[in-house]
């Protein structure tokens, strides 16, 4: 048996394993509804799993598989699914490019399908009528950071270290040629100019990966050339900014009850970021609305699997697009 159908056999015998423990307590005439998820161990996924599992709850027999970061084994789940004729999709995709491939078997089944958090060239989606996609607007996380640090500003005049009327900052970037985090990069700046305050970047933009370990390095680095001169740090997720924090305590900087401290500002509002927020050592997040995320997406499903408008008693619209629903982010500046 060669490698490809064998993993095959395994998905399938998975496949099996699980609709027979979620069919036992499923009732009867209750929409069976499959969700392919790109990886479990993505913590902002995860809160939208779980809420989404507490939404369907009772509601719909559900179906749920890890496609593990491969598009490959996520497309033998689908093909899986569909062989089961499931009433509704709710798709994570692994590889976004890889959408028109996924929406067309959707489609010559008739099934209907909510593709949502990695978003697929929604022209693609347009050419099936029982398809849309929820996620968020990358532009509006960097926008938040932006208003973020106007406050911090604007309530904390000791920030402005040089006392020249201008935020000498650093910034942390996850990858190079990421839509959502050059969309963060951006306009966490262009905001903060927008309202009103001058902005002046030291040194060039850190590429970090999303990395803690690569975040305090570069900021190690930092300090070392620019100790004293840097009066602010926007990363474009928590991992990075409690890298830079690291970096800073190392140097006597941002600890807790300590007299001096440089702001951080991150995304994701994670558990460790939340924490060094309300501990003192960092500034602030920006919240991804994963409890949202999910339970607009069992409404949604629900809604479009009974033959309704899609967002037929929701409090949710579409974009210009027609086709999108934007799920706000929001501020965490601490308790
Ligand atoms: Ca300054």
């Amino acid at each position: 048996m060669n490698m490809h159908i064998l993993k095959r056999v395994m998905v399938a015998l998975a496949l099996t394993v699980a609709a027979v423990s979620v069919g036992s307590r499923a009732e009867a005439g209750q929409p069976r509804i499959g969700v392919l998820i790109y990886r479990y161990d993505d913590t902002y996924i995860s809160t939208v799993r779980n809420a989404l599992s507490n939404a369907l709850e009772g509601r719909a027999n559900v179906t749920m598989q890890d496609g593990k970061g491969d598009q490959a084994a996520q497309n033998d789940q689908l093909d899986v699914m569909i062989a089961r004729q499931v009433d509704g999709l709710l798709v994570n995709m692994v590889d976004a490019q890889a959408a028109s491939g996924v929406l067309l078997k959707i489609k010559n089944a008739g099934i209907p399908v909510v593709f949502f958090n990695r978003e697929p060239d929604l022209n693609v989606l347009k050419t099936y009528d029982k398809s849309i996609f929820v996620g968020t607007n990358a532009a509006d996380a960097g926008k938040m950071q932006g208003d973020i640090i106007r406050n911090l500003w604007n309530n904390y005049p000791e920030y402005d270290l040089n006392k020249d009327g201008k935020f000498q900052y650093v910034m942390f970037q996850g990858e190079p040629d990421n839509p959502e985090a050059i969309a963060r990069t951006e306009w966490s700046v262009k905001q903060a100019i927008e309202n009103g305050i001058q902005m002046e970047q030291i040194g060039q933009t850190f590429v970090c990966n999303w990395d803690t370990a690569l975040a305090q390095g570069a900021m190690e680095s930092a300090l070392a050339a620019n100790e004293g001169k840097i009066e602010l740090v926007i990363a474009n997720n928590d991992s990075m900014a409690m890298g830079a924090v690291a970096a800073l305590s190392n140097v006597g900087y941002n600890l807790e009850g300590g007299s001096k401290f440089v702001p951080v500002v991150g995304v994701d509002a994670t558990e460790q970021a939340v924490d060094a927020i309300n501990r003192g050592i960092m500034s602030a997040t920006v919240k991804q609305d994963g409890e949202a995320m999910g339970q607009a997406l069992a409404t949604i499903i629900l809604n479009m699997v009974d033959g309704k408008a899609p967002l037929d008693g929701t409090q949710y619209e579409y974009d210009e697009s027609g086709i999108a629903v934007r799920i706000p982010y929001s501020p965490y500046e601490g308790k």
